[in-house]
């Protein structure tokens, strides 16, 4: 058969009618996505691309086979079937569209080996993509998962429609073509249905259905292309590139500018325009997909705050549209799409200073956009620009300030717990390379300071050598670098580096995982390099070397409550467990929300010090806890500690409560 008689236009009317409309629809198309371009542009710096090696192989990994898509994993199934359809059969619409501008890219018959192939595996994603998005639409429409709720639905069914179209054109045109030219490919699944009720047409309808078919799947194909910088799908497009660009260090708050991360010479903290954001959080904004996960693991939502991180999001890209674009500005989350309204104001108080911080957000962003550090930015701007922050802060930032600890205890109190330890402290006259960070809880919190001396014994048991900063120990500053209040986070941070150097310390140990991750991943940007250690990182090894033994077995049911700061935002899931395989004779209980999904105890982002009014996210979890009738809670952080103790307090008479113990505790009962 000759090639040019599949060419889809009977006359060069139609060919030129054609050219216009791809001229147009590229010309609006790179118009849309340079007004998009244009925002990123107007904003603040954001370096990110160092570690382009790691980049690309978590591109790879998180970008094409999304493993954060399977927590959910009916929407996952669709969603994988259109991704991948979506990649194969973009490269059938460019050669549609290479057709119709050029008649040399008619395909000649019979086809090539490869040709073949990708014909074959076009038509199976064609059937299963028509599948997916029909699936997906009714459930949408129907069984509507709480997830979506306030999400823009609209732009979904059209985009869904809009793939379905495709899939459909091209079916009818593969299928009328094979039928006219008496030729078939590949394993025929989609053309060969529509070949099912093409056939017994005459040759002339036939290329008539080609021609239509043609023309409603390239108009298809330039409305879909211009609708992605107009909607919530523009993350077809910045999907991958946000992946690609994510931060590195995930424990590491956004410095307040990357120009200068010194707050002191800077005349402006956190994001009171919309223009005080980076080009990453508002590349951020423009990739969500309004999937909705992410409020769905916010423990703060889940206690009834007034905080939906997808909300967030979406106010905030309403608000960057609204002031850059104003036509384009969404409708619904500011009321007037955001053009009157100052970033800085836009969000409720109530809400800016709901979040715990805890990171379940984002570790559940299928496009990892970064909450917590947008949220940290609008409170900087609230507590340094504005001074308007939760009045019981008021007195944590002052004993912070003066006395080195958010209590207000004061250096002369902070080794009392020490007392009888016989703990060398190091200092400038007595340097030592092995230091405990104790931490404010283990210090001051009286029910946690027995954990501490029990770890002491535990890591001298072990053949450690270490020593104490004791009075000259102050608070790491994460409660402060949390809460908004950047100056008082640097001014500690550098009072504890200078100490830390001048008393020669090398290795930090530490039980508290909110030091933990500052001194390892905050410390450096200021000048502090040191060898981190969690307890539960130092324990593991000195039960592996053989240096600690167990007497004996523990004899209850444990579970492990994973805290946010070691789990999510550093990665530490297996040394807590592993001890406790170690030390546990029963099998050792897996909560329902554990590891990334994990749920927090309610102490981070400072609520260790605010209010909470209402539901608790710590007797929540709680309640979370004592479903699986474990006789023990094992955790590894004084924060965990001290919420979980109080919330099984707080329990309905008649419960079976279990003990809230450190792993350090529960080692020190078998050494
Ligand atoms: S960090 Fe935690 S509390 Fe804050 S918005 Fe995210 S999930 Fe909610
Ligand atoms: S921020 Fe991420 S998880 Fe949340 S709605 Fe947007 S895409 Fe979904």
């Amino acid at each position: 058969m000759d090639g040019a008689l599949f060419y889809p236009f009977p006359d060069a009317g139609q060919q030129t009618a054609f050219r216009v409309l791809v001229i147009l629809s590229l010309v609006l198309f790179v118009f849309l996505v340079g007004r998009r371009v244009s925002v990123l542009i107007r904003t603040k710096r954001d370096p990110r691309l160092e570690g382009i090696g790691q980049r690309v192989a978590a591109l790879f990994y998180d970008g094409f086979l999304q493993p954060r898509q399977w927590q959910y994993q009916i929407s996952a199934f669709f969603h994988f079937l259109i991704f991948w359809g979506f990649i194969v059969l973009t490269w059938r619409s460019v050669s549609l569209l290479a057709m119709g501008l050029f008649p040399s890219f008619a395909p000649q018959y019979p086809p090539g080996a490869v040709a073949l192939v990708y014909t074959s595996i076009k038509e199976l994603f064609e059937v299963l993509v028509l599948f997916a998005c029909t699936a997906a639409l009714v459930r949408r429409a129907v069984v509507r998962p709480d997830r979506y709720r306030g999400s823009r639905q609209t732009d979904a069914y059209i985009v869904l429609t809009l793939i379905g179209i495709l899939m459909v054109s091209d079916m009818a045109f593969e299928g009328s073509r094979m039928l006219l030219l008496g030729h078939e490919t590949g394993w025929k699944h989609s053309s060969s249905i529509s070949k099912i009720f093409f056939s017994g047409l005459d040759a002339r309808t036939l290329q008539r259905l080609i021609t239509w078919s043609f023309w409603v799947h390239m108009a298809c194909f330039f409305l879909f292309l211009n609708f992605l910088p107009l909607s919530k799908h523009f993350h077809i497009l910045t999907a991958l590139p946000n992946v690609f660009l994510r931060k590195r260090i995930r424990g590491e708050a956004k410095p307040p500018r990357w120009e200068s991360p010194d707050i002191e010479a800077l005349d402006e903290a956190g994001v009171g325009r919309i223009e005080d954001m980076t080009w990453k959080q508002t590349l951020d904004l423009f990739t969500c997909t309004e999937c909705g996960r992410c409020t769905d693991h916010c423990p703060a939502y889940a206690v009834g705050r007034d905080l939906s991180p997808k909300q967030v999001i979406m106010a905030l890209r309403d608000c960057a549209r609204g002031h850059f674009i104003p036509e384009q500005s969404g409708k619904g989350n500011t009321g007037d799409g955001g053009q009157t309204q100052n970033a800085g104001d836009l969000l409720e108080d109530r809400t800016i200073w709901a979040c715990t911080t805890c990171g379940a957000c984002e570790a559940q962003c299928p496009v990892f956009v970064e909450h917590v550090d947008k949220i940290i930015d609008l409170r900087r701007y609230r507590v340094l620009m504005k001074s308007e922050f939760p009045p019981e802060l008021e007195s944590m930032f002052r004993n912070l300030e003066f006395s080195g600890d958010p209590w207000g205890n004061g250096s002369g109190q902070r080794s009392g717990w020490a007392e009888g330890l016989d703990l060398p402290r190091i200092s400038e006259e007595r340097p030592m390379k092995t230091l405990l960070w104790v931490g404010c809880s283990g210090a001051y919190d009286s029910q946690y300071q027995h954990v501490i001396r029990t770890l002491v014994r535990v890591l001298k048991a072990g053949g450690m050598e270490f020593g104490i900063l004791g009075p000259w120990e102050q608070c790491c500053g994460d409660v402060a670098r949390r809460t908004g209040n950047e100056l008082l986070f640097q001014q500690v941070a550098e009072r504890n580096i200078d100490q830390l150097k001048r008393a020669g310390v090398q290795r930090i140990i530490t039980a508290c995982p909110h030091g933990f991750n500052t001194l390892k991943n905050e410390y450096p940007r200021f000048g502090g390099q040191f060898h981190v250690l969690h307890h539960s990182q130092v324990i593991q090894d000195l039960l592996g070397n053989g240096q600690l033994t167990a007497a004996s077995k523990i004899k209850s049911r444990i579970i492990y409550h994973d805290p946010c700061y070691l789990g999510r935002y550093n990665n530490i899931y297996g040394s807590p467990r592993e001890i406790l395989r170690i030390l546990g004779e029963e099998v050792n209980l897996e909560a329902d929300r554990n590891k990334a999904q994990g749920f927090c105890c309610g102490a981070g982002g400072g609520y260790m010090w605010l209010v909470e009014s209402g539901s608790r996210v710590n007797e929540a979890r709680a309640a979370q806890l004592v479903r699986h009738d474990a006789d023990i809670v094992a955790t590894a952080c004084p924060f965990c500690h001290n919420m979980l103790t109080e919330a099984m307090g707080a329990l309905p008479a008649g419960t079976r409560i279990p003990k809230v113990r450190d792993i350090a505790e529960l080692i020190g009962e078998v050494l």
